[in-house]
């Protein structure tokens, strides 16, 4: 039996109605990849994901990895059969490079996959999920030499990817990092460091894990500056290619930890391993980044495919559970109680996820849509533009959807009640693992200060314009539409609103830096609410369109969550811009010893 069902058709809708993906893919040079055919990899992902990966998360949560000798790591029963059936099935180089034995498909589509795969299991799915992100790393610092070598083999899933930053003493700030490059004769470098937390750091599921490593050169400068990156393979490939010789690398521990038992997070001792630099020597933060850049993405969507599969759990059962009598029903209804669907605040907490996840979901894939526009359209202008988005709304995507993945699992535990607290029922999983999404890959926080601090602020409001400039463009289309109208005048005054706090935050952040600390959180879910609202009003414009002439039911039901996001979700802005406004003097003028 599997309790996920892959979220096919609002995948379409997002993909073909709201984004028109087909026709962007012909003007980056994919036509190849029609509607269809997209159609044709979501469903076969689907099944996957629904019959293979679903059946393994209960079971994978319950047993957890281990290590049933030093530094050997098991993952739980029926993890490696389904990543064999996975890459048997070409699934891991769906996203890579025909050049490479991908498949060349745009990220967009991948991470429709990604959300379904993390939906069904996330403990399974980081596993090929990281490595895809050091393909994409590997892909845009790598010699071609390395390019040739080590691309191929993670494309296949033969081969994964690890990436290897945080030290026990250096989470956010890296440039406390201490592992140690020794550059050798051969041009090889020798790698001593401990690592902790890292995902995947050691597994059974593949011939080899290409661990990419931020360590410093002998002469490096202190900080951030002072950092390179490193392709430390856990078997040093022989000139063939193959999997040789054992490099000098080990797994220490694995983390007893509240989710996602069936994800390894290993402690990795690097003992003088060989590596070799991967881009240019000091610059490793900057390659690194890449990585993270796609990373903070692909958490964001991870944490949409828990948010979905918490969702359906909470509607399957608010519709069977019976608890009291509804007002509409209580009447004519004999039975002693009514399915606790009917009740308003159960339809609160199930209309709040559904108005999230969807939201969140219309977001993260035209997020990623922009990537492929960034690195495939043929057109420059529309190039940078993308990339401009891109850059801005990464930070949003990521920790928007994760915050709200928390805060959605804790509502779909909330409508079962009791029951929802107890491990049998499978709903607490979904809190459980979705609480790490606001961490790591940049805490929160963090994404928060580079959003205020960096993209909106560090580029004098350049970026936020354009944003703001594409959101006011649908305004100025739909003027003339009265049915619009409940939609794109609370979007257009919170634009206005958006520019205000940001001028605000702007003056004051120029003599005192808390200010820009203490704005940043508030000001990302401010800016995430003008990006869901602008993604519900599209939504809404579709659905008052295709509706007119269809019966089918998601017109009607997007409708309905647009007007409900609009009207029970989005009003939060107004105690966002509060909150923006009462500035850093409560958080930083009572001494520490008053906290
Ligand atoms: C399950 C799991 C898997 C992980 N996987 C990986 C992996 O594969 N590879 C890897 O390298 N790492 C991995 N990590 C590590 C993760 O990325 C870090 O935990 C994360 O970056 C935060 O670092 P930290 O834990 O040291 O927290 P700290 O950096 O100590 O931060 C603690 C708190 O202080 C805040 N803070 C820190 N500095 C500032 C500042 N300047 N201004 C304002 N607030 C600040 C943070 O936002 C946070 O809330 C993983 C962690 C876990 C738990």
């Amino acid at each position: 039996m599997t309790d996920y069902t892959p979220p096919l058709r609002d995948m379409q809708f997002v993909l073909h109605e709201l984004l028109d993906l087909p026709r962007v893919l012909h003007e980056c040079g994919k036509a190849e990849i029609d509607g269809e055919t997209i159609d044709q990899v979501l469903n076969a992902a689907g099944e996957f994901a629904a019959e293979v990966a679903a059946p393994l998360n209960a079971g994978g949560d319950h047993e957890g990895c281990a290590m049933p000798q030093a530094g050997v790591v098991t993952t739980p029963t029926g993890f490696k059969a389904a990543y064999r059936q996975f890459t048997a099935a070409g699934w891991t180089g769906l996203a890579c490079e025909p050049e490479h034995g991908g498949q060349g498909f745009p990220d967009t589509v991948n991470n429709a996959v990604f959300e379904m795969l993390c939906g069904a299991n996330m403990g399974w799915a980081a596993y090929p999920g990281m490595s895809h992100a050091a393909y994409t790393c590997l892909k845009a610092n790598g010699t071609a030499a390395q390019q040739a070598l080590y691309l191929p083999r993670i494309a296949a899933g033969e081969w994964a990817g690890t990436m290897c930053l945080t030290e026990p003493h250096c989470g956010t700030d890296l440039g406390l990092l201490r592992t140690r490059a020794m550059p050798q004769p051969d041009g090889s470098y020798r790698i001593t460091g401990t690592k902790i937390f890292i995902s995947g750091g050691e597994q059974d599921l593949t011939a080899n894990i290409v661990h990419l490593v931020l360590a410093r050169l002998p002469d490096a400068p202190a900080g951030v500056k002072g950092i390179s990156l490193f392709i430390v393979p856990k078997y040093l490939p022989t000139p063939q290619g193959e999997a040789g010789e054992r490099n000098l690398l080990a797994c220490g521990s694995i983390e007893e930890k509240m989710g996602i038992h069936g994800n390894a997070t290993c402690t990795m001792n690097f003992d003088g391993a060989t590596g070799w630099l991967l881009g240019e020597a000091n610059k490793g933060l900057a390659g690194m980044f890449v990585m993270m850049n796609h990373a903070r993405i692909i958490v964001g969507v991870n944490a949409i495919g828990l948010m979905e599969a918490a969702y359906q759990r909470a509607l399957a059962y608010a519709k069977d559970r019976t608890q009291g009598r509804s007002n509409s029903s209580a009447q004519e209804n004999r039975a002693a109680a009514d399915p606790i669907v009917q009740h308003a605040d159960v339809r609160r907490m199930l209309l709040t996820q559904k108005a999230y996840v969807e939201g969140c979901r219309a977001l993260a894939l035209w997020a990623t849509h922009l990537a492929d526009i960034e690195h495939h359209h043929a057109d420059t202008a529309r190039r940078a533009e993308a990339a401009s988005l891109l850059a801005l709304l990464t930070p949003v995507v990521k920790a928007l959807s994760s915050d709200l993945a928390v805060e959605c699992t804790s509502l779909a535990m909330q409508c079962y009640g009791g029951h929802g607290y107890i491990r049998d029922n499978g709903v607490e999983q979904y809190l459980r693992d979705a609480r790490i999404i606001p961490l790591y890959e940049g805490a929160n926080g963090i994404q928060a200060m580079d959003l205020l601090g960096r993209k909106v602020l560090g580029d004098q409001g350049r970026s936020l314009g354009n944003f703001l400039g594409v959101l006011r463009a649908f305004i100025t289309a739909e003027a003339g539409n009265a049915a619009m109208r409940e939609f794109t005048t609370p979007l257009a005054d919170l634009a206005t609103e958006v520019e205000a706090v940001t001028r605000v935050i702007a003056g004051r952040a120029s003599s005192n830096a808390d200010e820009l600390g203490a704005a940043a959180a508030p000001y990302l879910r401010l800016l995430g609410h003008l990006a869901l609202g602008w993604m519900w009003a599209r939504m809404a414009a579709i659905a008052l369109q295709r509706g007119a002439a269809s019966e089918e039911a998601i017109y009607a039901s997007k409708l309905a969550t647009a007007r409900f996001y609009y009207q029970r979700l989005l009003p939060e802005t107004r105690g966002l811009s509060a909150i923006i406004q009462a500035g850093a003097a409560t958080l930083m003028e009572p001494a520490v010893e008053m906290l």
